[in-house]
C-alpha cells in the first residue's frame, strides 16, 4: 500500500514536470517609470531612462510659469556607459525582446533608442517616440507607432492592449499636459544631442500610451495594467490631437478591459496618487498596487532610491478598497505576479552588480523628515509636485538634496 502511494506521488510529479511550465510574470522597478517585465521567456523593458538630464538645463515657459521644463539651455546627450552597465548587470548575454515607451517626454523616451541600438530589440511607442528614435538612428520597423486600441500578441499567450491615455498636469501647465505630437523627427546638434524641453524635441507625444497585459497560464489568466503618467483633471475627456479624437483615457481603459474579458486585474503599476486611483480602481478593481514615477526626475540613478515612498491619502484610499499596496525599498526591487496579487522577490545579484544595497539605507534625519509629512511623492508623475513647494520638498531640499546631485555634469 505504501509503495503504491509513493508511485502515485511520483507519477503525479512527473506529469507536472512534463507539462509546459506556466509563464511567470516578474516586474522589476528600475527607477522613475522604468520597468523590466519578464513574462515567461519574454524580456520587455519600459522606458529605460538611465541618463539624468540635469535640472539646471531647463527653462520654464515665460507664458506658463508652471510649465517648468519647456525649454533647455543646450542640447544634451545619452549616457551610453551607464545604459550599457545596466544592460550588462540585468541581462548579460540574454536578449531583450521588446522596448515599450509610454510617452515621449525626456524622462521616458530619452534612452529607449539607445537601448534599441544596444540590444537590437524593437520599440513600441507613440508617433513622436518613433520620430525621436529616428533622430537617433532607430529607423523603419524597429519602431512601431501605436495610437491606442491595438491588441498585440507577443506569443506564448501574452497579449498587450494599448490604451490611449493622458499626461499629468492641467490647464496651468498646458505645454506639458495637453496632447501634442512632433510633426517631424527632431534634428540633433553636432554632438548628437537633442533638446529635452517639452516645448522642444520632447513633447508628451499625444498624451500617453498605457498598457494592459494578459498572460495565459495553466492556473488561469494573469493580468496587469501599467501607466507612466496620468491626470485626474481630464481622465474622462477625449484626447484630441490636431482635431483627431482618440477617446477618453478612462473610456479607453474600460474598452480594453471589456475586450480582454476582464473585470479585475491582478496588479496596477500606477501614478497620480489618490485623485487618479479614485477614477481607475473602479474600472480595473485591481488586487494590488505598485507606485511608479514617484522618486523625482533629477536624483542620481547611481545613488539608488532617494527617499522612502509615503502617500497617506493614497494608502487610506487603497486600504478602503481592499487593494494590497506594495512599496519599493530600492531600485531594482523585483515583484512576482500571481492570481493573488504581487509578492516581493529578492534581486540581490543585479543590485549588487550595480552597487545598490538590497534595501536603501537612509539617514535618521531623512527618516525623521518622512515621519512628519503625509506624502513624499514630490516629483510624482513628471514633476508635478515640484510646482508648489510642499513641506516635504522644503525638508528634502534642506536635508538630502546634496546627495542627489547628478554624476553627469551639464555641458
Ligand atoms: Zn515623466
Amino acid at each position: 500500500m505504501k509503495c503504491t502511494l509513493i508511485a502515485l506521488v511520483l507519477s503525479s510529479a512527473f506529469a507536472t514536470a512534463g507539462m509546459a511550465a506556466p509563464p511567470t510574470v516578474e516586474m522589476t522597478w528600475m527607477s522613475i517609470a522604468n520597468w523590466y517585465f519578464k513574462i515567461g521567456d519574454k524580456r520587455i523593458v519600459m522606458d529605460g531612462y538611465i541618463t539624468r538630464v540635469p535640472e539646471a538645463q531647463f527653462l520654464a515657459s515665460p507664458v506658463f510659469p508652471k510649465d517648468l521644463y519647456t525649454f533647455t539651455k543646450a542640447a544634451y546627450g545619452v549616457d551610453m556607459p551607464s545604459i550599457t552597465k545596466v544592460r550588462d548587470a540585468m541581462f548579460g548575454a540574454d536578449k531583450v525582446d521588446l522596448l515599450l515607451v509610454g510617452h515621449s517626454h525626456f524622462d521616458h523616451s530619452w534612452d529607449t533608442p539607445a537601448w534599441s541600438r544596444l540590444t537590437g530589440a524593437p520599440m513600441i511607442g507613440g508617433a513622436s517616440t518613433c520620430m525621436q528614435a529616428a533622430a537617433q538612428g532607430v529607423m523603419g520597423t524597429q519602431c512601431r507607432s501605436v495610437s491606442g486600441g491595438e491588441k498585440i500578441s507577443l506569443g506564448n499567450g501574452i497579449t498587450m492592449r494599448v490604451v490611449r491615455w493622458n499626461h499629468s498636469g492641467d490647464a496651468t501647465n498646458p505645454i506639458q499636459h495637453f496632447a501634442r505630437e512632433l510633426y517631424r523627427p527632431p534634428v540633433s546638434d553636432a554632438t548628437g544631442g537633442l533638446r529635452a524641453g517639452v516645448g522642444e524635441d520632447y513633447p508628451n507625444g499625444g498624451g500617453n500610451r498605457a498598457f494592459l497585459f494578459t498572460v495565459d497560464s495553466a492556473e488561469g489568466q494573469l493580468s496587469f495594467f501599467v501607466n507612466n503618467s496620468a491626470s485626474a483633471f481630464d481622465l474622462d475627456k477625449d484626447i484630441v490631437v490636431d482635431g483627431m479624437s482618440y477617446g477618453s483615457p478612462i473610456g479607453n481603459l474600460a474598452a480594453a478591459m471589456k475586450d480582454a474579458g476582464l473585470t479585475q486585474v491582478d496588479a496596477w503599476i500606477g501614478t497620480g496618487g489618490k485623485p487618479v486611483a479614485e477614477l481607475v480602481v473602479p474600472v480595473i478593481h485591481t488586487k494590488s498596487y505598485i507606485p511608479s514615477h514617484w522618486d523625482g526626475l533629477f536624483n542620481s540613478f547611481w545613488a539608488g532610491m532617494p527617499y522612502p515612498f509615503k502617500d497617506d491619502a493614497l494608502l487610506a484610499y487603497l486600504d478602503a478598497q481592499k487593494v494590497a499596496f506594495v512599496a519599493q525599498k530600492q531600485y531594482f526591487d523585483k515583484f512576482v505576479l500571481s492570481r493573488s496579487g504581487v509578492a516581493v522577490a529578492e534581486n540581490h545579484d543585479v543590485k549588487s552588480r550595480l552597487g545598490f544595497a538590497d534595501a536603501q539605507r537612509f539617514s535618521q534625519s531623512m527618516l525623521d523628515a518622512v515621519a512628519q509629512v503625509a506624502s513624499t511623492s514630490v516629483g510624482d508623475d513628471c514633476g508635478e509636485g515640484f510646482q508648489a513647494p510642499s513641506a516635504w520638498e522644503r525638508m528634502f531640499a534642506s536635508i538630502d538634496r546634496q546627495r542627489g546631485s547628478s554624476p553627469i555634469s551639464a555641458p
